[in-house]
């Protein structure tokens, strides 16, 4: 197949958080991304204050974006490093506070209470600990996952959304073979059958 190069490629947590460390983090765009400003109108759909998650959040300046625009951030990131820098990379007062849930697991939240980011493995949540969402910017997240993880990622994030939900995905289109990824090459095909 055409993905075959990349199907066992794995990057381990640690190699994420090295990435974080040695500032090896050339994905983070610091002016934020043109296709969430060009499809916002589908993300939203015409409501407003909605429950928007961003899987592998990273420091994305999109979640300052939508929370001044009113709406509720949620993230999930396994470098604290990361979660620490979006917050004082926007001068935004937060706290910290375990989750009981999940055990090493700690949540970050803006003082203002709009942005929470939960510093743990994506595969650790659960619509019981988050809640469910209207809306999600999936770039870099689905990409960034272990190709051998996409089946149980998707199947996490359709857990996670309510029944009208708007979902962004931003992919990648490349030969796979000439890169080994991340970011990975998605199929077209194969989201289809991931999501349905
Ligand atoms: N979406 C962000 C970051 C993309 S890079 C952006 O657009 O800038 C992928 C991020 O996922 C990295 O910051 C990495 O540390 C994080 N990550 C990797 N595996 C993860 C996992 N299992 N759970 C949560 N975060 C993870």
């Amino acid at each position: 197949s055409d993905v075959g190069s990349q199907k066992e490629r794995v990057v381990t947590d640690e190699e994420w958080l090295e990435k974080w460390e040695m500032g090896n983090i050339g994905f983070h765009k610091e002016e934020g991304h043109p296709l969430l400003q060009k499809y916002l109108d589908v993300l939203l759909n015409g409501r407003s204050g909605l429950r928007i998650f961003f899987p592998l959040c990273g420091k994305a300046v999109e979640m300052k974006w939508l929370a001044d625009m009113g709406h509720s951030v949620v993230g999930v990131e396994i470098s604290e490093q990361a979660v620490k820098d979006f917050f004082s990379e926007h001068s935004l007062p937060y706290c910290e506070e375990p989750v009981p849930e999940i055990s090493g697991a700690k949540m970050f939240q803006s003082t203002s209470g709009n942005i929470s980011l939960y510093c743990c493995s994506i595969y650790d949540l659960s619509s019981s600990i988050v809640g469910k969402f209207d809306g999600v910017w999936d770039r870099g997240a689905l990409v960034a996952v272990n190709p051998c993880d996409r089946q149980r990622y998707a199947s996490l994030m359709i857990s996670l959304v309510e029944k009208n939900s708007s979902y962004l995905l931003v992919t990648v289109s490349y030969d796979p073979n000439k890169h080994k990824g991340p970011p990975f090459y998605v199929p077209e095909s194969e989201i289809k059958s991931l999501f349905g």
